[in-house]
């Protein structure tokens, strides 16, 4: 399954930066052999931190909401898709935390579940894809927004196939074991991994998508284009982010490069993405590595 041309494809993310962080490479690749990929994003990622000390005042001021536009048009030009906003650009703010004063607002998207579904159910039946991948119930690692796209996806998709991007669990440990982090960083704790990976079962069907050189740079390109929120650990600087990092690199077959976000941890960046199958849809899913895997047994 090379040309891919014919088939559909839309992402739903909560925030600017999930899009590559979970997805890139597929989504770079899928676009690339001649897929209509869409993106949805649903919020601006308001309740954001930021990485790099020029662009600190931005949260207190209010407009990283605008900053973060701006990074995503660029990563979306990286992974070569579409992208729209779901409701127009900033229609669902983001929800920050639980017990936060963010989530107390009437525009927050947990408290918009329904219309939100609404929006998604309008633009699935328009755009017509084949597949749609977002995350799984815990939302990839418990952020209340991402919860809340899995939920507003699923009363949305019909008997549309969906599939929830994962970090796997066991690829993340073995690709940690190859990285030293870089100066002032620190490796995140058990139990940190545990809460932001999901362990792949053999129960359940699982698609490993692995990244050839293309996809694997344009999901690198994806995530330098967002520097407030992603710090590729390669000794990338910008505007934004003046500051050069360097990972140890082990093993460049297993994780050529690592990255970190806010909380310096340092995590390898894989030379693969993982879906775990959330629904199959109207044709039976059946076990196989990359496009093959997602798209199987269904026609263009
Ligand atoms: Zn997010």
């Amino acid at each position: 399954m090379t040309d891919l041309t014919g088939f559909r494809v839309v992402a739903v993310h909560a925030h600017p930066d999930d899009e590559v962080l979970f997805t890139g490479g597929t989504l770079a690749d899928l676009a690339r052999r001649g897929a209509t990929v869409t993106l949805l994003t649903l919020t601006l990622g308001d309740e954001g931190e930021v990485i790099g000390e020029p662009y600190q005042s931005v949260v207190d001021n209010g407009v990283l909401a605008g900053l973060r536009v701006r990074e995503l048009e660029d990563a979306v030009a990286a992974l070569g898709i579409e992208h729209e906003f779901v409701g127009g650009a900033g229609f669902f703010r983001d929800s920050g935390m639980e017990g936060s004063p963010a989530h107390e607002h009437p525009r927050a998207l947990v408290n918009r579940v329904e219309e939100a579904a609404g929006h998604l159910h309008g633009r699935f039946a328009e755009l017509d894809p084949h597949i749609i991948v977002t995350y799984g119930p815990d939302g990839g690692y418990g952020h209340p927004d991402h919860i809340a796209v899995h939920k507003a996806v699923h009363t949305a998709a019909g008997d549309r196939r969906v599939w929830w991007a994962v970090f796997d669990r066991a690829q993340n440990y073995a690709g940690l074991d190859t990285l030293t982090e870089p100066e002032g960083w620190q490796k995140p704790d058990r139990d940190y991994l545990d809460n932001f990976t999901n362990e792949a079962s053999e129960t359940e069907t699982f698609v490993r998508y692995p990244l050839d050189d293309a996809a694997y740079a344009a999901k690198r390109a994806g995530m330098a284009a967002h520097p407030t929120q992603i710090w590729l650990a390669d000794g990338t600087v910008s505007r934004t982010n003046p500051v050069s990092a360097f990972a140890g690199i082990g093993d460049p077959a297993v994780a050529p490069v690592a990255f970190g976000l806010s909380n310096l941890l340092v995590m390898p960046l894989l030379r693969a993405e993982f879906y775990h199958l959330g629904q199959a849809g109207t044709a039976a899913a059946a076990p196989a590595e990359g496009a093959a895997g997602l798209f199987a047994g269904l026609e263009r």
